[in-house]
Formats: C-alpha cells, structure tokens, sequence
C-alpha cells in the first residue's frame, strides 16, 4: 500500500475509473476515492463508460464522473476500481492501456491481477470499504459526501447488510459513517425507496420468464431489448431482479439472461447476451462465470457471451443436472 500511496501523492493527473454499468459500490467507491484524492493530488479526473444510475445521482459530485477521456497522454497514473478484469471498464480500456501506471484496487476473488500495483482483498465486503482504508492511510479527512458515497458502496454490496460478504468492518466503518453525518434514511429514500413505473412493469415481465430447471435447483429469468424497449427501461432498471428467482424454495442457483444493447441479428443466429448469476452459497458461480469466461464473488457473478438464446438456456440448464 505504501508505494501505492507514494504514486498517488506525486501524481500530477490522476485518472480514477470504475466498471460500466455501475452498481452502488462502483460509482461509491469511485466518489469517494475521487474526493479523497482530490485534497492530495493535483488534478483529478473521475470516469465511467456508462451513465450515472438515476438512483445514485443523489450523491454529491456524481454529476463530476465523465464518460470519456479525450486525452489519455495527459494522465500519469490511473486507478482501476471494482474490476475483476480489465475489460470491465468497457471502452476505456484502450484510453487506459497508455497510461504509465495502474492500480488495480478491488474485492473480486476472479480478480486477474492486472496492472502495476494491486490492493485486492477478496475479503473486503465493498471495494468502497478497500477505498475507506487507502483514505484512512493516507490520513485524508473523510467529509460528509465521501462518507456518504462509502456508505452507499457498503451498504449496496452488503445488500443492505444481507449478503455472505457483510462482515464486522462493513458494520463497524458504516456506523463510523454516520457519526460523520451520513442519514441511513435518506440514503435508503434514494436507493430503495424509489422506484419508476417502467421497473415495475419489467419487474413483472422479468417474473413471468422464470423457467426452472427439471431438478429445482436453478431458475432462469431472460430479458430482452424489446422488454426494456416497451417498459422504457435501461440495464439499469434490471438490477437487483435476479434475487426474486435467487430465493425461490430449494433453488441453489439463479441465472438471470440479459440480451445486449447491440442490433438484434436475424432469427436463429447467435446474439450478445450478459448472464447474471446468483448462489444460495452452496455453489461457487464464481468458478462457473470463470469457465464462461467472467467472474465475481463466489455467490453473484456473471459472464457475457455469443450464443442463441436457446442454446445458452439449454447449456445452463445442462450444468443444472449437475447441481
Ligand atoms: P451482475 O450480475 O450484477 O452484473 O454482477 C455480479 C458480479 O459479477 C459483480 O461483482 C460483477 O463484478 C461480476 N461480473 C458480472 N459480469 C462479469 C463479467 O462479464 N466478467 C467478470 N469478470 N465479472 C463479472
Ligand atoms: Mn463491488
């Protein structure tokens, strides 16, 4: 950690990036380095391929994130957060892959190692509460905006507290949250208790695909474009509806089929599609996106691949017999 911190003291542009798609660590974590580091380092750019999520524009300087970089020549180091592998940032990759140094800081047990320093702890319930402890070293004052965005990771990783990955630290550093002025009701108003009518009615779509396997032990959920395009939804909008099929009785792993973003090509030929998986802690699915070649935790992962949506179907439910 130590050399770490000396890159991030002498750096003169420093470039903090985070997965596309962002879930509420990504995008916490990623504030919550950002203004961190903005009070030791001379210029500082915060980025994400992908938009802010609506529910996490809430937090303060979400709307500082860029989507882009015009000018990777301009950054001496770059720090990669929430990435088990590199291509997680989308497009930036090729941005990113010029500049000098890389710090890859994360909690994925697929995590690759990439990059010139790394801070992975697999143990770490929140790549926010990694961030947390890198502020803490540094001797960096935690506001109330950074405290904020360390709690949101937290507590959106943790599904509020729910997951196998809560441990003492994400207790013991949110409440340390809360002493600096974070309101635990104002942020579950934003996170949770909002929700816009074009989710509801994916969310009943998204329960009406379900398909389970012969032997009960997985449940398949599968969305399309054309469900999000009708609901007026984004990718978004999906997250979280997994767990509907992750806790029906006896299931031991939930897939959640997502279509891509891209031109749907014609009838029978294969598509981009994103797999969600989900264990009930009985199965490793980070071991399964890893042979599909994704990654994760042991119980939430995922993978992208190209295939036909019947075929995928069949292989997942091929490995089903299995469970
Ligand atoms: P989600 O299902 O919410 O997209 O992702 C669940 C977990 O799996 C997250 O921790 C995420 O980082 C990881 N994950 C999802 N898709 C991929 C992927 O394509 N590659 C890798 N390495 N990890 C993924
Ligand atoms: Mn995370």
């Amino acid at each position: 950690m130590d050399q770490i911190i000396q890159h991030l003291i002498s750096s003169e542009h420093l470039l903090i990036v985070s997965h596309a798609h962002m879930d509420g660590d990504a995008v916490g974590s990623l504030l919550a380095a950002g203004l961190a580091m903005a009070m030791v380092s001379e210029r500082v750019t915060i980025c994400c391929e992908t938009p802010v999520p609506a529910v996490y524009r809430f937090l303060p300087s979400s709307d500082c994130i860029v989507r882009t970089v015009n000018d990777a020549d301009a950054f001496d180091t770059v720090m990669v957060l929430d990435c088990g592998d590199l291509d997680r940032v989308g497009n930036l990759v090729p941005h990113i892959s010029r500049i000098p140094v890389l710090i890859n800081i994360d909690h994925h047990v697929t995590n690759t190692g990439f990059g010139d320093y790394q801070l992975v702890d697999t143990t770490a319930s929140a790549t926010a509460e990694i961030v947390y402890r890198l502020i803490k070293k540094m001797g960096i004052p935690i506001d109330k905006a950074i405290a904020t965005s360390i709690y949101t990771g937290i507590l959106t990783d943790t599904g509020s507290f729910r997951f196998s990955n809560t441990n003492r630290e994400a207790f013991a550093i949110c409440e340390e949250m809360v002493e600096l002025g974070v309101n635990p009701y104002d942020v579950a108003q934003h996170v949770y208790g909002t929700t816009s009518l074009g989710r509801i009615k994916l969310l009943l779509l998204a329960l009406d695909s379900i398909e389970i396997s012969e032997n009960g032990s997985m449940s398949m959920m599968a969305l399309t474009r054309v469900m999000l395009e009708e609901t007026r939804t984004t990718p978004d909008d999906v997250d979280g509806l997994i767990n509907y099929a992750r806790s029906i009785k006896n299931v031991k792993v939930a897939a959640l089929i997502q279509q891509a973003e891209s031109e749907t090509p014609p009838d029978g030929l294969a598509d981009h599609y994103h797999v969600s998986l989900r264990s009930n802690g009985s199965v490793d699915v980070a071991q399964v996106a890893a042979e599909f070649g994704g990654g994760g935790h042991p119980n939430a992962s995922g993978f992208s691949i190209q295939s036909t949506l019947s075929d995928l179907k069949a292989r997942l439910f091929e490995l089903a017999g299995t469970l």
